[in-house]
């Protein structure tokens, strides 16, 4: 935070009102702080003000019947390690929430944040996606509810002008569902090059529904409906894990950048396409 040496005022609202009401009035020169990693990396020297959420009791990771619900303010962290979120969808969400940056980034980064940032690289971003997460924001009056898919159809900085992302909700899936994530990174704490999330049900080695996600492309997370469509209603075997791998290095939407070649991020594509569906052959057995 030192960074931004402009900052002349922290706000702690007391009400998600009170700190849109601080967000409209300061005519863009205010922030809501997640974790402050954004806002410390990238410091904006038109920021006065700091809109901190700790009073909204937005940290928390809880269940009903049938959602898992998420504060906007709980961090990687504070979700890997919730009881809730140990064995949903076979610990798999779990996992992937570990294996993201380090340790002490993790304790860091929250959800609301990398929500609102929209990262292309995030890790987080297309988990959402292929989980088929509905994101909650409020203007303080209302709390609306959004498809991932529909979310980031918003014009995001508009919107984030006049709400706060208040949390998630990850529906409860039963035994029929498997999750798997991929992340490409030269070493564990980098960004990834590319990323995968996909989430299957198979029903007597059927895949019934698919959601698959691929993210850091290097364009913004998206659903690869074209290799959902591929897979749906076909039976789950090693030659169709294979197949697989040919249909999503051609059909995948990656480009290149100055970091990795569009026909790398295709390879690496169609190899964690092919993989991911082989741990649900193993997961299965
Ligand atoms: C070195 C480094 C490596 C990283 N590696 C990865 C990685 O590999 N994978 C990955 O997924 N992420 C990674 N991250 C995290 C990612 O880059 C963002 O920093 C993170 O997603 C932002 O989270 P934050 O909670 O710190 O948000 P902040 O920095 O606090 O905020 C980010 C933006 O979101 C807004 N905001 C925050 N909370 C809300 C809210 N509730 N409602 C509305 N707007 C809000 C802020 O105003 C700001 O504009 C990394 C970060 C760093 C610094």
């Amino acid at each position: 935070m030192l960074k931004l040496k402009n900052v002349k005022s922290c706000f702690t609202p007391n009400s998600i009102q009170e700190a849109i009401d601080i967000l409209k009035k300061s005519d863009g020169k205010a922030v809501i702080v997640g974790g402050g990693l954004d806002i410390t990396v990238f410091p904006n020297p038109i920021i006065e003000q700091f809109i901190f959420l700790n009073k909204l009791g937005l940290t928390y990771i809880r269940e009903d019947d049938e959602n898992i619900k998420i504060g906007a303010t709980s961090t990687i962290t504070d979700i890997a390690k919730a009881p809730v979120m140990q064995n949903y969808l076979k610990s798999k969400v779990k996992i992937a929430l570990t294996e993201i940056a380090s340790e002490p980034l993790r304790n860091q980064i929250t959800m609301g944040g990398s929500i609102a940032r929209h990262h292309f690289y995030s890790d987080i971003i297309p988990a959402l996606y292929a989980s088929r997460a509905k994101i909650m924001i409020s203007d303080g009056e209302l709390v609306e509810e959004f498809f991932v898919d529909d979310f980031y159809h918003n014009d995001l900085k508009a919107l984030m002008e006049t709400h706060i992302v208040v949390g998630v909700h990850l529906n409860k899936y039963g035994d029929s569902f498997q999750f798997g994530t991929k992340r490409f990174v030269r070493n564990a704490t980098d960004i990834a090059l590319l990323n995968m999330a996909m989430l299957v049900q198979i029903e007597e080695d059927i895949i019934k529904d698919v959601s698959i996600s691929v993210g850091s492309r290097p364009g913004p997370a998206y659903r690869f409906e074209k290799g959902e469509a591929f897979l749906r209603g076909k039976k789950l075997t090693k030659a169709l894990a294979e197949d697989f791998e040919s249909f999503t290095k051609s059909n995948v939407d990656v480009a290149k950048d100055m970091r990795l070649s569009k026909e790398y991020r295709q390879h690496i594509a169609g190899i964690y396409a092919k993989e991911i569906l082989l741990d649900f052959i193993g997961g299965a057995r």
